[in-house]
Order: structure tokens, then C-alpha cells, then sequence
């Protein structure tokens, strides 16, 4: 026997989880009952959705549906009284019959949301490979025509080093990102992409935003991936001011290159390890994940399937987003500035002599 603390514990799981989803937010008693199954007896049920009512977690509604059997469809309380159907067009008087009365409840919470097109900021050199399954999946297993854009910079290899080199390619990403968001506008999309950037682009992509001449740009939701943005990252501001949506920053457990990352790269940091420190940001540790396995085609494929993690950040209201591994970071601090020098010259002039095309590649983007 079931106790009747256990029902409603069920009951308060299927209404967390409609809200988790943002779906499913509008029921009459009988569809949840069929939901949560009806063991405990409907008044039972009907006495716990009345109490959530008091409490304000649910709206009542009254509304009315149709009672031909053909039709059935709800009619909203705004167009009563009703005396024909507007939908089968069935004259009530004229075939004796009453409009049924029902009532919905409708729980207080965001709908789902839809991914509305997306610019992709991969690392170095990345691999056409991933980036046409990425295209592929967000296709085909997320159902919405969400175009990609995959941005691409070519190759770079000592660049990395020179501070200067960075502000060209965070411009010009800026730029590119500025003409995608006017095409969006014209087209009548919606203007903020969402972004996932992996690797160097994740620090590009920092880059624009904090850049003053790229203020303009607002985003969605962001996704980072191997990031080696600084945990420091102000992140809280750029959500405060409508800048950016909501980030996940997905942490490698392995990941080992971005913890070499601030002593290779001006102006970067451990953020794909240690996690971001912003009070907003929502930082998720897969622990066996290296540099780049977040773009292993199976572990894409999880990731965007429904209910996988990228998926859900993308589409589910975030007040009640808690996916697991869910990671709170330590404090961090910046390794002295005469550690980041030395072996920045050290790495300079290794990568000068050595020209190592080949080694970075391996080393930033596997
Ligand atoms: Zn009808």
C-alpha cells in the first residue's frame, strides 16, 4: 500500500519536471491524472491541485471544450458564452447539446525555447569533420531549421602568442558576427544567436565580448567548451546588461591543456578546469572528458540529443536548469606574472625555432 505522502511526492516530481522542461504546462485534472496515474483516487488528486492553486504555483482556468465527439476542442473562456462550435461549426441549440465546462490548470512557469540559429567559434585548426556532424545533428536529432554558422579563422599557430594577432581575429569574428545578426534581422530571426565555442575560440570570443566596439552584439545562450577564459571572467555583468543570455561553461575533467593555457596564451586561464567563478554562470564537469572529446560524434550526439545537456541549456526555462555534475569552483588566481613571462618566452621561442605547426595543433585541438 502506498501511502498517500508517497502519491504526492509523485505528483510534485511530474509538476518539477514540466517545469524542468518547460512543457506540458497546461493540463485538465483527467490528462494529469492519466500522467501520473490515478491510484490515489482523483479527489485526492484534485484536493492537491486545489491546494497548489492557494499557494500560487498553479492558475486555474476555466474554459469549456466542445462536445461533439468528432471535434472536442477546448474553447477558451474569452469567447463565452459560446453557442456554436467556431471550430466544427456545430450549432449547440440546433443539435441540443451544452458546451462542457472544464477546468485547466496551468502551472507558473516559462515555456520551452526554441534554438533559434547558432555561430559555432571552434579552436585552432580544427577538423572539417566535427563541424559537418555538428550541422548534421543540430539538423536532423534537434527538429528546428536552426542554420549554423561555423566560424573559421584557418590556420594559426605562433599567433597564439602575439596579443596583437589576437585583437585581429576577435575583430574580425566580431565583424562576422555583426553582418550574421543583420542577416538574422532582415530574415526575421531572432537577433541573438546562440554560441558554442570551443578551445581558442572561447578566448576570441571573450575577447569580443569586452571589446567597446563590439557592444552592440547581444547574444543568447553560450555554450563553452574547453575554455581557456579566465575562471575570473566577469560574466556576471554581461548577463546584468542583456549581453549575454545564460552561459554553461562544460568542463573537462581531463582536459589538461587549458590548465597550460595562461602560460602559453596573454590573457587566458583555466576556465575549462577550474570553472567560472561568476555567480550566473553555470559551470558542468563531465570527469573523463579531455580537450576535446566534447566533439567526439558520440558524445555530440548525447550532448544534443533530447535531453542531453547542450540540448536542455538550449531549450529549457533555466530557473529550474540543474543538470548533474554540476561544478562550484574554488577561488583562483592568476600563476605570477614572472612565471606567465618566462615560459611565454620560453614557448616563443621554442615555437620560433621548432615551428610546430603540427605539435600545437595536437596540443590546442587534438
Ligand atoms: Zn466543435
Amino acid at each position: 500500500m502506498i501511502s498517500s505522502e508517497e502519491h504526492e511526492r509523485g505528483w510534485k516530481a511530474e509538476i518539477a519536471r514540466r517545469l524542468e522542461q518547460g512543457d506540458g504546462l497546461e493540463f485538465t485534472l483527467g490528462q494529469f491524472a492519466q500522467a501520473v496515474g490515478t491510484a490515489a483516487g482523483v479527489g485526492a488528486l484534485r484536493e492537491f491541485l486545489n491546494q497548489a492553486v492557494e499557494t500560487g504555483a498553479l492558475r486555474k482556468i476555466e474554459a469549456f471544450r466542445c462536445p461533439m465527439p468528432e471535434c472536442k476542442k477546448v474553447l477558451s473562456p474569452a469567447g463565452a458564452p459560446y453557442s456554436a462550435c467556431p471550430y466544427c461549426l456545430t450549432d449547440y441549440l440546433e443539435e441540443g447539446v451544452e458546451v462542457v465546462a472544464e477546468t485547466f490548470y496551468q502551472l507558473v512557469g516559462k515555456t520551452s525555447r526554441d534554438i533559434r540559429w547558432m555561430i559555432v567559434v571552434h579552436g585552432m585548426n580544427s577538423r572539417a569533420k566535427w563541424q559537418e556532424e555538428f550541422s548534421w545533428q543540430i539538423a536532423n536529432r534537434l527538429r528546428y531549421s536552426a542554420p549554423v554558422l561555423i566560424y573559421k579563422y584557418g590556420w594559426a599557430t605562433i599567433d597564439v602568442l602575439v596579443c596583437w594577432l589576437h585583437r585581429k581575429l576577435a575583430s574580425q569574428l566580431g565583424e562576422r558576427m555583426r553582418i550574421a545578426i543583420a542577416q538574422a534581422k532582415a530574415s526575421q530571426r531572432p537577433v541573438r544567436p546562440d554560441i558554442i565555442a570551443h578551445s581558442f575560440g572561447t578566448h576570441l570570443l571573450s575577447m569580443v565580448l569586452t571589446d567597446p566596439d563590439f557592444e552592440d552584439l547581444k547574444f543568447g545562450r553560450v555554450i563553452t567548451a574547453g575554455s581557456i577564459i579566465r575562471p575570473d571572467f566577469d560574466w556576471d555583468s554581461l548577463i546584468e546588461n542583456g549581453r549575454v543570455e545564460a552561459v554553461l561553461n562544460h568542463v573537462g575533467g581531463k582536459d589538461i591543456p587549458v590548465l597550460i593555457a595562461q602560460f602559453a596564451i596573454p590573457r587566458t586561464g583555466p576556465g575549462g578546469r577550474v570553472g567560472y567563478t561568476a555567480n550566473k554562470a553555470i559551470n558542468v564537469c563531465t570527469p573523463t572528458f579531455k580537450h576535446s572529446d566534447f566533439f567526439l560524434t558520440e558524445n555530440l550526439r548525447t550532448q544534443i540529443a533530447d535531453d542531453g545537456l547542450w540540448h536542455n541549456f538550449l531549450t529549457h526555462p533555466l530557473e529550474h536548469f540543474t543538470p548533474e555534475g554540476r561544478l562550484v569552483p574554488a577561488s583562483w588566481k592568476r600563476a605570477p606574472l614572472v612565471v606567465r613571462s618566462a615560459t611565454r618566452g620560453l614557448g616563443y621561442a621554442l615555437f620560433a625555432v621548432l615551428a610546430p605547426f603540427s605539435w600545437l595543433r595536437r596540443w590546442l585541438d587534438p
